[in-house]
Formats: C-alpha cells, sequence, structure tokens
C-alpha cells in the first residue's frame, strides 16, 4: 500500500485513514471489516512467546502479534492511528469511556505520595475521581483558577507531576490559555530531574480536534470522552488518550492490567462514523451555534450568554488564539452557556428549572438530556440537575450559576430551535416576572 496520505488534509485523512493494517490484508475493503474476534490463532509456540515478548515493547518489534482483544485488536489499532493524527500527536491509547482514558492517564504518571494541580472547574466525574478515589492511593491535588497561569507558581510543589485542566471547561466554558499554562510549567521544569518532571494533560473533549488541537500549544497529553463530539451520534462510548511515544507501553500494559478496554465494535463505529463526519459536523453545529447566540444575547429573558466566539465574553482573546480549525479559522465550537433572568437566586434557579421543563415537555428539536458534542441539540440545567444535592449558596460559591444552562448544539434547522428555545424563554419569564 502506496497511498498512505500523509501528505493531504487532516479533513480527508479522517475519512480515509491509512486503511491499512500490516498484520491483517484486507486492502480490497473500501470500508475495514468489523473485527470481533476476542482471542486470535496462533500458528506455534514460538508465536505466542514472541506476541506476549514483545507486547508492551512495540518499539523493537514492528508488526503487532494479535493475541486477545484485551492486549489489542485490529479496530481499535486503526482507530487509534487516526485519533493521534487528529490531535497531530504520536500515539494514541484507546479507553472504555472517557473516565477510562482519564483514571489511565492519571494513573501512569501519578504514583503514593505525589501531587497534582488541577483546574478548578472540571467536569463531575472527573472532579469525583480527584476527591473521592486518587487520595485512597496516596495522590492529592490543589485546585486551582488557571484562567491565571502565574497562579501556578505558588502552587506547584516538588511532588507536583501533572497539571490538569479543560478548555472550554464544563460547563461555564471558562478558556484556559494552554500556551501560557505550558510556559509556566516549562520553566518549573527547567530545574528538575527528568523523572520529577512536571506533565500538562488537557481534557479537549469540548472543543474536539476539530476546533482545538492542544498539542500544538505544548501540551504533554490529550484526553478526550470519545462519547461526545468524536463518536458524535450518541451510541457508543469510548476514551483517548494522546501523547509522546514514549508513553504507548506503559498505557497498553495499564489497559491491559486494568482492563477498561474499548469493545472492538465502538472503535469501529467511531472509525467509520465518527471521524469521517466531525469535520462537516463541527462545522454545521457551530454555525448554527453562532446564530442562536446571537438570538440568545438579544432576548430579554437571557441575562448573560457564554460562548468562545462572543466577543464580550471573558475568554474571547485567548480563544482566538488557540481554538483554530484545520484550514486556520477561528472555530469556536457547538457549546453553548447562558444564564437566565431573575430577582434572586432563588428566582433564577426556578427559571432555569420552568425553562428546561418547559423543553422537556414541549420541544421537538431540543432534548433534555446529560452529554454533548450529538446530532441533536441537548440542554441541561447543572444548577438543578448535576449539582443539585449542593446547597444554593455553595453552588454560587463555585461558580455554578443558579439559572446557567448548558446547550450542546446540533444538526437541526436553525429556524426550529429559535422556535422551541423561545417558546420556553418565554414561558419561564412570564413565571419568573423577569420581563418587567
Ligand atoms: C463526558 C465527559 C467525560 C467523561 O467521558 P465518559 O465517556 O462519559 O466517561 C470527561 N470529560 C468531559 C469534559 C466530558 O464531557
Amino acid at each position: 500500500m502506496t497511498r498512505q496520505g500523509d501528505d493531504y488534509q487532516p479533513t480527508t485523512r479522517l475519512i480515509h485513514g491509512r486503511m491499512h493494517s500490516a498484520a491483517w490484508e484486507y486492502s480490497h475493503h473500501v470500508v475495514p471489516p468489523i473485527s470481533t474476534s476476542t482471542t486470535f490463532r496462533l500458528d506455534s509456540q514460538v508465536r505466542g512467546a514472541q506476541g506476549f515478548r514483545t507486547y508492551g515493547h512495540e518499539e523493537e518489534s514492528g508488526q503487532p502479534i494479535y493475541i486477545y482483544d484485551r492486549l489489542r485488536e485490529p479496530n481499535k489499532d486503526l482507530l487509534e492511528e487516526n485519533l493521534a493524527m487528529a490531535e497531530g500527536g504520536e500515539m494514541a491509547v484507546t479507553f472504555a469511556s472517557g473516565m477510562g482514558a482519564i483514571s489511565a492517564v492519571l494513573g501512569v504518571l501519578l504514583r503514593a505520595g505525589e501531587h497534582l494541580v488541577a483546574h478548578h472547574t472540571l467536569y463531575g466525574c472527573t472532579h469525583s475521581l480527584l476527591n473521592n478515589w486518587l487520595p485512597r492511593f496516596g495522590i492529592t491535588h490543589t485546585p486551582v483558577d488557571l484562567t491565571t497561569p502565574e497562579a501556578l507558581r505558588e502552587h506547584l510543589r516538588p511532588a507536583t507531576r501533572v497539571v490538569y485542566l479543560e478548555t472550554p471547561a464544563n460547563p461555564t466554558l471558562e478558556i484556559v490559555d494552554i500556551a501560557a499554562v505550558v510556559a509556566e510549567v516549562a520553566a518549573a521544569n527547567a530545574a528538575r530531574a527528568p523523572e520529577e518532571r512536571v506533565y500538562v494533560v488537557v481534557d479537549n473533549t469540548f472543543a474536539t480536534p476539530f476546533c482545538q488541537r492542544p498539542l500544538e500549544h505544548g501540551a504533554d497529553f490529550v484526553v478526550h470522552s470519545l462519547t461526545k463530539g468524536i463518536s458524535g451520534y450518541g451510541t457508543d462510548m469510548g476514551g483517548v488518550v494522546i501523547g509522546p511515544r514514549t508513553f504507548r507501553d506503559r498505557l497498553l500494559l495499564y489497559r491491559k492490567d486494568f482492563g477498561g478496554v474499548l469493545s472492538p465494535r465502538a472503535a469501529w463505529s467511531i472509525l467509520v462514523y465518527g471521524l469521517p463526519s466531525l469535520a462537516v459536523r463541527m462545522r454545521q453545529q457551530q454555525a448554527t451555534a453562532r446564530e442562536l447566540v446571537r438570538f440568545l444575547a438579544n432576548h430579554p429573558a437571557v441575562a448573560s450568554v457564554s460562548y468562545p466566539g462572543l466577543p464580550s465574553f471573558a475568554g474571547y482573546a485567548v480563544a482566538r488564539r488557540q481554538m483554530i480549525d484545520y484550514e486556520g479559522n477561528f472555530a469556536p465550537g457547538s457549546m453553548v452557556f447562558f444564564e437566565l433572568r431573575g430577582a434572586t437566586p432563588e428566582r433564577q434557579q426556578e427559571a432555569g428549572i420552568r425553562f428546561i421543563n418547559h423543553l422537556a415537555r414541549h420541544a421537538y428539536t431540543v432534548t433534555l438530556a446529560v452529554s454533548l458534542g450529538n446530532v441533536r441539540t441537548l440542554v441541561e440545567h447543572p444548577s438543578s440537575m448535576t449539582h443539585a444535592p449542593i446547597p444554593l449558596e455553595e453552588q454560587i460559591a463555585m461558580g455554578i450559576r443558579p439559572s446557567g444552562i448548558r446547550l450542546s448544539v446540533g444538526l437541526e434547522a436553525v429556524d426550529d430551535l429559535v422556535r422551541d428555545l423561545e417558546a420556553a424563554l418565554e414561558a419561564a419569564q412570564v413565571a419568573t416576572g423577569a420581563a418587567s
């Protein structure tokens, strides 16, 4: 196979990949077949022994010897190659879910007694992993507002090995300047021995690699929930870690023993449907998001709109630098966060609840559901849903706005989305008297 596509555009390569595995000849298929074998025939004891000896030592061995799905198999290998290309990384290792990928990257970078710094706003389960599970293994963390990267100077300890962040962050879309964080960490690393260096890990789920590639800004690792924008259709769960080649073996061995493998069926559908349609979905969803932002910002029931493409948004200048699509255009993404008016925090929360209940009962195009990056427009109200157990005053102290609505924009016609949102905004406004 000579046409491997290395000198073609990323958007073209997302569709075609290499379409070739050295270990499995199927060069006359247009679509790679689904591999559903959990175990693989070994020609002899020698091949079996060689397979186990070389697994996790790929640098020396070249062609993979497939043994057992949990070690590796062709569909995941093909997907991993294409995901590495999408982020401009040297290698990718997939996992059963986004949380599987996040726990794996932290698992290979941190040991007992070590420490990480994490951006203060994080996806809920990542927050729980850092607070409820890693401390049981002697790993502690400090939450820091990384929108001011200089804050790292007072929080990087000798035992710190990881700086972890999301940008745009869930759910408020706060933007962290990746290059500025990398510069702070590089200054600290200059005085450290190689085994004591700090790594920068970025969760790029909200942006997708179409809108932002953190490795280009100097980050060491990218993690994704493949369940979201990369998969795109809401049919499969998955996660991935992308980073330096030298970490591939450790991640494969970690995956082998902790066991969080992506199913070949999920790998296949992300390879065949998700990645090839990523660019066209994101371009369209982003164009719709921009129109919805304009509509929301001018609506009397809306108090504020957060969107990386909005010049009045706090993170706009940094977003303009780091959220860039494969063609070089500003790519602020398809996630929108907005607040509704209300005289008091209680009234604001009530407006949020009425708004999503109205959508849940009456809307055709907007679905009340968690998750994001779906071809269907999804909406959720963090204050009364994901963060409901936390008292309102504490929510406000944490930066959770009582009326804040997270909108993940899908592929529906923009006029239809406006129609459903408009009706729900009116219902919320009438109920709370916000217009008067
Ligand atoms: C959904 C999500 C995750 C977790 O991914 P799963 O596939 O659900 O395990 C992690 N980070 C962010 C930002 C997410 O949105």
